[in-house]
C-alpha cells in the first residue's frame, strides 16, 4: 500500500469502493480505528456492513496518536475491554497479513513524586485483581530501560504486557482486512445526516446518496457530537488539541514506551521516536465549552495545570459552521475532510528540551516532523460504547479521551456485538450513553 503524503503524519492509503449499496444491515460513520474495527468484526460474522469516511481512512486521530497500547494506569472500568484488546493485538499481524508495528515492549510511567508513586502502587494493586502484572520499579532499576537517564524519579510503574503499534499503518491495515472479509468501505464520502423514521434509525444520507440500514454505528471521533446533534441526541463531548513530533532515526537503546510527564517517547518502526507531553494540551473555548461547562468542570480542575484554554476564532467558527444543516446541501464534513490542526510549537519545544535534558542521547537528533490531533473527550474521560434508548437502531462508539487507539480493536468488537444484539464479552454498562442523564454521579479516575 502507498503512503498518503499530508501535512500530518504519512499513513497507508487504502483503495476503497465507489458504488454505494442501497441497503446494508449495519452502516458505520467514521473510518478511524473504532469504525474499521467494528467493520472487521461485523464482516467476519457475515453481517452486511458498509463504512463511510468523509476523508481518508485513519486521516484524523487514528494516524496521529502516539501508538501506545496500554493497560497501565487505565480507568478500572476499561480494564476488561483493554485485556480483550491485548488479545486481539496479539493476533493482529497474522489476521491482517502485514506488520501493524505491534510489539509487546512494555510501558513505564515514571512516578515523578512520592504522591505519584503512591498512586501508581494503588493502581498496580487494583490491576492485580484483574490478573494484570504491573509493578513498581525502584529508581535504580530504571537505567536498565532508559540508558543515560539523568532525571531523578521516585519510582516507575512498569507493565510488561503493554505494547506499541504503528498508528500510520494499523488502522488502514485493519480496514483492508475488513474489506477482505466482506465489508464495503467508502472514502471521500461524508455522511450528512442519519435518517430517522418514526423515531427509529433507518439509514443515512451521504453526499453521494442514501443508504438504508437497520443499525447505524457512529464512530465519528471529534465529529460525533455534531452528527448526533443533527438528530436531536445530546452527547456531552469536547475537543482537546494535542501536539506531537517525531525524531529522525537514533540508536537510543530504549524499547519500552516511557512517560516522564514533561515528555513521553515511543520507538517507531522507522527507527525514530514519537515524542510528546503527557501533561500538556490546549482547548479552544467554543459554544460547547460553555454549554457543557458544569459537566466538564471536574475534568478541567483535574487537568488545569497542563491545560491551556484559548479563546479565538474557533468560538465563532464553531458557532457558525459546526451546526447541523439542511442535508440537501454540502455539509461541513465535506468542507473539512481531514481535521488537521496546527501543532502548538511552544509545547513541542518545551517537550524537546525536557527530552534532551533527561536523555542526552537525543541531543542533536533532528526533528523529522510535527503534527497535532484533536482528541474527543467526555466528562468522565471514558468512552461511550452503547445503544441509545431514545433512538432505536443507533449505536455510539466515541469519546475515547486520548486512549482509544490501544483499546480500539476490542471497542470495535463490542460495538459490533451491540449493533447485532449479541452479548458483549465484557460488561458495557459503565460505558452506556445514558450515564450522562440517568442520575449516575460521573467521576474521573486519576492514576497516572
Ligand atoms: C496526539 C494524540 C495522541 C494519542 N495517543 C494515544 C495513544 O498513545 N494510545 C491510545 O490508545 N490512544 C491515543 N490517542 C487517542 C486515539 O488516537 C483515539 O482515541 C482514537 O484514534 C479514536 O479513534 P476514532 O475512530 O474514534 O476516531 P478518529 O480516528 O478521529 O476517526 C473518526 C473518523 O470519523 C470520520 N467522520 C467524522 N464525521 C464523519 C461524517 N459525518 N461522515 C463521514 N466520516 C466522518 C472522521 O473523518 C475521522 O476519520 C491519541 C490521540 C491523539 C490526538
Amino acid at each position: 500500500m502507498p503512503f498518503v503524503q499530508s501535512s500530518g503524519p504519512e499513513f497507508l492509503k487504502l483503495e476503497t469502493d465507489q458504488t454505494l449499496p442501497r441497503e446494508v444491515d449495519v452502516a458505520i460513520v467514521g473510518g478511524g480505528i473504532i469504525g474499521v474495527s467494528a467493520a472487521l468484526t461485523l464482516a467476519q460474522r457475515n453481517v452486511k456492513v458498509a463504512l463511510f469516511e468523509k476523508g481518508l481512512i485513519a486521516g484524523e486521530q487514528s494516524s496521529r496518536n502516539w501508538g501506545w497500547v496500554r493497560l497501565a494506569g487505565r480507568d478500572l472500568r476499561e480494564l476488561p475491554l483493554m485485556l480483550r484488546a491485548h488479545e486481539l493485538w496479539g493476533e493482529m499481524n497474522a489476521l491482517v497479513g502485514d506488520d501493524t508495528g505491534y510489539r509487546r515492549c512494555g510501558i513505564l510511567y515514571a512516578s515523578m513524586t512520592s504522591a505519584a508513586r503512591e498512586r501508581h502502587t494503588r493502581w498496580a494493586a487494583e490491576a492485580a485483581r484483574y490478573g494484570i502484572a504491573s509493578h513498581i520499579l525502584e529508581p535504580s532499576k530504571l537505567a536498565a530501560f532508559a540508558p543515560g537517564l539523568t532525571r531523578q524519579v521516585a519510582a516507575a510503574l512498569h507493565t510488561p504486557a503493554d505494547g506499541r503499534a504503528e498508528p500510520q499503518r494499523a488502522t488502514p491495515l485493519i480496514a483492508r482486512a475488513a474489506i477482505t472479509s466482506g465489508a464495503q468501505i467508502f472514502q471521500d464520502c461524508a455522511v450528512r445526516t442519519i435518517d430517522v423514521e418514526a423515531g427509529r434509525v433507518s439509514g443515512l444520507l451521504t453526499e453521494h446518496g442514501r443508504v438504508r440500514a437497520s443499525s447505524v454505528i457512529v464512530a465519528g471521533g471529534a465529529w460525533s457530537r455534531l452528527l448526533l446533534k443533527g438528530i436531536g441526541v445530546t452527547l456531552p463531548q469536547l475537543k482537546v488539541l494535542s501536539s506531537v513530533y517525531r525524531t529522525l532515526p537514533i540508536e537510543a537503546g530504549i524499547e519500552p514506551c516511557m512517560s516522564f510527564s514533561s515528555f513521553a517517547i515511543r520507538k517507531r518502526m522507522d527507527g525514530g521516536y514519537t515524542v510528546a507531553s503527557s501533561s500538556e494540551s490546549v482547548a479552544e473555548i467554543t459554544p460547547d465549552t460553555l454549554r457543557f461547562f458544569a459537566k466538564f468542570l471536574p475534568a478541567y480542575l483535574a487537568e488545569r495545570k497542563g491545560l491551556t484554554l484559548r479563546l479565538g476564532r474557533a468560538f465563532i467558527d464553531e458557532a457558525l459552521r459546526w451546526q447541523p444543516r439542511d442535508a440537501d446541501r454540502p455539509s461541513i464534513y465535506e468542507a473539512i475532510r481531514i481535521l488537521d490542526p496546527k501543532p502548538h510549537q511552544a509545547n513541542i519545544q518545551r517537550v524537546h528540551r525536557a527530552l534532551v535534558e533527561a536523555l542526552p542521547a537525543f541531543r542533536g537528533v533532528g526533528t523529522a516532523q510535527s503534527w497535532a490531533g484533536m482528541i474527543d473527550t467526555t466528562p468522565d474521560a471514558i468512552p461511550v460504547i452503547s445503544s441509545v434508548s431514545e433512538r432505536p437502531g443507533l449505536v455510539v462508539g466515541t469519546g475515547f479521551a486520548g486512549h482509544g487507539f490501544g483499546i480500539g480493536p476490542a471497542a470495535g468488537e463490542m460495538l459490533a456485538d451491540i449493533a447485532i444484539g449479541r452479548t458483549p464479552l465484557s460488561d458495557p454498562h459503565p460505558l452506556r450513553f445514558s450515564r450522562f442523564t440517568d442520575g449516575e454521579k460521573l467521576h474521573l479516575q486519576h492514576w497516572l
